[in-house]
């Protein structure tokens, strides 16, 4: 007979599994009230999908109002509504500020750490599950959670923890590398929970036209992308990137989440490359630049309006390559205008979940209690961050959310233990 080695059993109030920003908050939170937590993550180190973010900068939120934030949850917002307003974003800012952590806030309202180091971020986080005395198990996957009388059964490779919580804050499907496998779904649906179809939002999208490839890496600082679905008008503004085979940037990523649930192939879409002028005011600056420069190719005059190779691109489509200013005529000008307003594209599919920046699905939002971010199938279970079906737009509220639903569902499981003691 093989001898079985023995199994460490720990015993804990609350377990957290997943240490991105919503696991660590949650963790911080319950810690906060004294309560004894362990926090499982798979990786070796804390939130690295965190060290990522606003390109290693951190746009950890956004300045606004409740009711701005709320708007921009949409078709969220009535489940937000109350982590946000018990963790708003200005608590999320005190509560970097007072622990020494700086902020600023950038035109647009995106806050980011002062030093513009993600790793601030994470520092500030990891510091205080230490003060806090959390306990963090690197390198430890989940693979199962079993409910047994009233404690949450959690196997780990030589050990096993109970806890009379748990908090499944394991992140969605984007960015697996990071850790993010979509683990969690597997759990919540073991406990009879919905799962809404994952899909990529905030994602670059992969358009018919090849010629993007020659234009990857330039950008346009203000553009308005639209389209219409189903009769209705769909459209974001922002900064956009070309990219190898399409479209990225903000306004990019913004309109990919208002169009993730509808999306259908081969989508019409436009956009405007002069968004920061009417029609009328782009055909008079460019009439009188036109007339300025007679010499000059049409390419370079385009140029004082546009990064020079999207200029060069438009004229080559034009067949306006090698014409002079002085000769266009003003049909030519008008067709110039319409494209620069009005530049078609073919969407062909988003880019694969693995490169959104977030997932849209998750547990359903039907079957959690938003005031305590409790599942209402199975007590003392609760889920915090992108796990859940909610996702924001591009500018911190993503996690702005994380931080919120962590520290509602750590203060929540605390409350519950202390009523069912
Ligand atoms: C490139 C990029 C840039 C971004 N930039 C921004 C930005 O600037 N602002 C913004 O608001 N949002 C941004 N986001 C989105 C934001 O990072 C996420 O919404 C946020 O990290 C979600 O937090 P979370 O804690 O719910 O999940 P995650 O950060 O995904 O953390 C989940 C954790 O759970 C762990 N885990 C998973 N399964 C298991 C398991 N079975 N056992 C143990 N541990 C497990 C994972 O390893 C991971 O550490 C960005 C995302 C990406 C990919």
């Amino acid at each position: 007979m093989p001898v079985l080695s023995k199994v460490e059993r720990m015993e804990t109030d609350i377990c957290v599994i997943g240490a991105g920003p919503a696991g660590m908050m949650a963790a911080i939170t319950a810690a906060q009230k004294s309560k004894q937590v362990i926090l499982l993550e798979s990786n070796t180190t804390a939130g690295r999908k965190l060290l990522l973010t606003g390109r290693g900068r951190c746009n950890l939120t956004h300045t606004g109002s409740i009711d701005d934030f709320l708007r921009a949850y949409k078709p969220f917002d009535r489940f937000v509504r109350h982590c946000i307003h018990e963790f708003s974003p200005e608590k999320t800012l005190n509560f970097f500020n007072s622990r020494g952590m700086s902020t600023i806030a950038e035109p647009g309202g995106y806050v980011f750490p002062k030093t513009n180091r993600a790793e601030d971020v994470k520092k500030v986080l990891t510091d205080e599950l230490k003060k806090l005395n959390v306990r963090i198990l690197f390198g430890k996957k989940v693979n199962s959670i079993t409910k047994q009388d009233n404690s949450f059964i959690i196997p780990l490779e030589k050990s096993k923890i109970s806890a009379r919580s748990v908090i499944i804050a394991t992140g969605g499907l984007s960015w697996p590398k990071t850790g993010s496998t979509g683990d969690g779904f597997g759990f919540a649906k073991q406990f009879g929970h919905n799962i809404i179809k994952p899909v990529p939002a905030l994602v670059p999208l992969i358009t018919a036209e090849k010629f993007c490839a020659c234009l990857a890496g330039t950008g346009v600082k203000n553009i308005i992308i639209s389209c219409k679905i189903e009769n209705k008008k769909i459209s974001s503004a922002g900064p956009m990137m070309f990219t190898h085979n399409g479209i990225g940037g903000p306004a990019v990523f913004d309109f990919s989440r208002t169009i993730a649930d509808i999306f259908k192939k081969n989508l019409p879409i436009s956009i405007d490359l002069t968004a920061d002028m009417k029609i009328d005011e782009l055909d008079k600056k460019l009439s009188d630049c036109l007339a300025q420069n007679p010499r000059q190719k049409i390419a370079s005059v385009l140029a004082k309006f546009l990064p020079k190779a999207i200029a060069a691109q438009i004229c080559l489509q034009e067949n306006l390559s090698e014409t002079n200013a002085s000769q266009i005529s003003k049909k030519l000008r008008t067709n110039l205008i319409q494209k620069l307003k009005n530049f078609p594209f073919t969407i062909i599919s988003p880019e694969s979940i693995e490169r959104a920046t977030v997932t849209r699905g998750g547990v359903d939002t039907a079957q959690i209690d938003s005031k305590t971010m409790q599942s209402k199938l199975c007590q003392a279970m609760f889920f915090a961050g992108e796990i859940i079906n909610v996702d924001g737009p591009c500018g911190g509220y993503n996690l702005q959310f994380a931080f919120s639903s962590g520290s509602l569902a750590g203060k929540s499981a605390v409350e519950l233990l202390e009523k069912i003691a």
